[in-house]
């Protein structure tokens, strides 16, 4: 495999699980790739690259999780998600019903604050039209109040794209595969100490315990075909494969590009900021959960652990390219906001831009054709070769365990 992010490590534990052998080649000094926990030395705390969410409707990587056994997740069960209004400090929050019939849209208490049960309507329009795909985008369909209360924060959290131009086919797909199946699907997990301790380091624990191998700081340049053996290029020397070897490449598109430029991959991206803010003092968040979803402002999404405050802003290409002191200070004004702390002075800070965090979900990409792998021997994976998922952890650990039984000679 190369690549140590979630696709890698997947296919690893799913290939050393069935009796072979695999070595893992990863060009940085950490396994993880977008999904990643460091020491930050100036908030003396460990951070995530980026707080991840992973629902109920994640059956992927809900397998994942099972098979590391670890139990690193905070489950939110019954499904609810606390929204804060910062234009006029109203709070409602969210309430799936068990069960298909989404029977919370005729209460008050269990949907948009003001919200009326025909403001919904507009959803089921959305997906009864998008059943056969086409390419609209979700704004084409939801507009009206609960726009910004509702569907521009879910567009924005699923698919990491502006509602204006994200995917009405794959958030159709999203809400079904969620919202549309109770709140059972919608149970948010979160990582209690972080994406390393619950994804990462596990999945390494158990590759290396299986007699798997693998070597950080190996950046694969080049590969060659050689009558049957590839010949692999890393900045650290030449491996070649043997006969009955299969080389998976569990790369972003870009890396792929880079490998080959004749192969159409996905070229649009959108970035994610992360702020994560070292407080001085308790905070507890309206609603009383360890996270709370904020409109209205330029914070999406709160989330507590410890005296870590993290804040998310997903379709972020145009605040990452702002100097990370003015996000961190315009972020921070919308936590005070939220949260009734002093503006001033604002707590250290570290922000996080990652500038291609997944791929832009617009209609173009909805179904995306992934190229076959240029070269015999070779297999592809990544968040970006399901071509009906969003490009989420769900998506990388499903392509991983694709690419290992393909390796295995199996069929998913
Ligand atoms: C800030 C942020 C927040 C996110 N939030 C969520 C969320 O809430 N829920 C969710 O489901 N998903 C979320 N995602 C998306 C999720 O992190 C990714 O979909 C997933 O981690 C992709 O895994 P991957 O293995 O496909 O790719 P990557 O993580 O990109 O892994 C690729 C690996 O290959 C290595 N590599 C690259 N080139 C080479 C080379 N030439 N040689 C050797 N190694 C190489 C890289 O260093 C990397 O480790 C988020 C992403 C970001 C960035």
């Amino acid at each position: 495999m190369i690549g140590a992010g979630l696709a890698g490590l997947a296919c690893a534990i799913a290939v050393l699980e069935a009796g072979e052998q695999a070595i893992v080649y990863e060009m940085a000094r950490q396994a993880g790739g977008r999904c990643r926990s460091f020491y930050d030395p100036r908030l003396e705390r460990y951070l995530d690259n980026g707080t991840h969410m992973i629902i109920g409707a994640n059956t992927g990587a809900l397998q994942y999780i099972d098979r590391l056994h670890t139990n690193h997740f905070t489950i939110i069960a019954p499904a609810v998600f606390p929204f804060l209004d910062l234009e006029n400090g109203e709070c409602w929050t969210l309430r799936p019903n068990s069960g298909r019939l989404p029977w919370w849209l005729l209460h008050s208490r269990r949907r948009v604050a003001k919200s009326r049960f025909i403001d919904y309507l507009s959803v089921f329009r959305l997906l009864w039209g998008q059943m056969g795909g086409c390419d609209l985008t979700v704004a084409d369909y939801l507009s009206g109040p609960l726009m910004q209360r509702l569907w521009k924060p879910i567009t924005e959290a699923t698919l990491n794209t502006a509602p204006e131009e994200a995917s009405a086919a794959l958030f159709a797909r999203v809400i079904g595969n969620s919202l549309m199946l109770g709140e059972h699907a919608c149970r948010p997990y979160l990582a209690r100490h972080g994406l390393g301790p619950a994804l990462i380091e596990p999945a390494l624990s158990r590759i290396t315990a299986a007699g798997g191998i693998v070597q950080f700081g190996s950046r694969l340049r080049t590969i060659y075909a050689i009558a049957k053996v590839l010949r692999l290029h890393f900045d650290t020397g030449v491996v070649e494969t043997k006969v009955g070897d299969s080389v998976v490449l569990a790369l972003p598109p870009w890396e792929i590009a880079t490998l080959w430029p004749e192969l159409s991959v996905p070229t649009a991206f959108r970035a994610i900021v992360n702020v994560h803010y070292r407080l001085d003092r308790p905070v507890r968040f309206p609603g009383g959960l360890p996270f709370l979803a904020l409109v209205g402002g330029l914070a999406q999404w709160l989330f507590i652990r410890g005296d870590v405050l993290s804040v998310t802003v997903s379709a972020a290409n145009a605040l990452a390219t702002q100097t990370n002191a003015v996000v961190a200070h315009k972020v921070w004004a919308d936590c005070a906001t939220a949260l009734a702390l002093p503006l001033t002075p604002m707590p250290l800070a570290r922000v996080i831009k990652e500038k291609r965090a997944t791929l832009a979900h617009t209609p173009a990409s909805n179904g995306r054709i992934v190229p076959p792998p240029p070269l015999p021997g070779l297999v592809l994976a990544g968040d970006w070769t399901c071509p009906y998922l969003p490009a989420t952890i769900e998506a990388a650990v499903i392509s991983g365990a694709r690419a290992a039984a393909q390796v295995l000679g199996l069929r998913l």
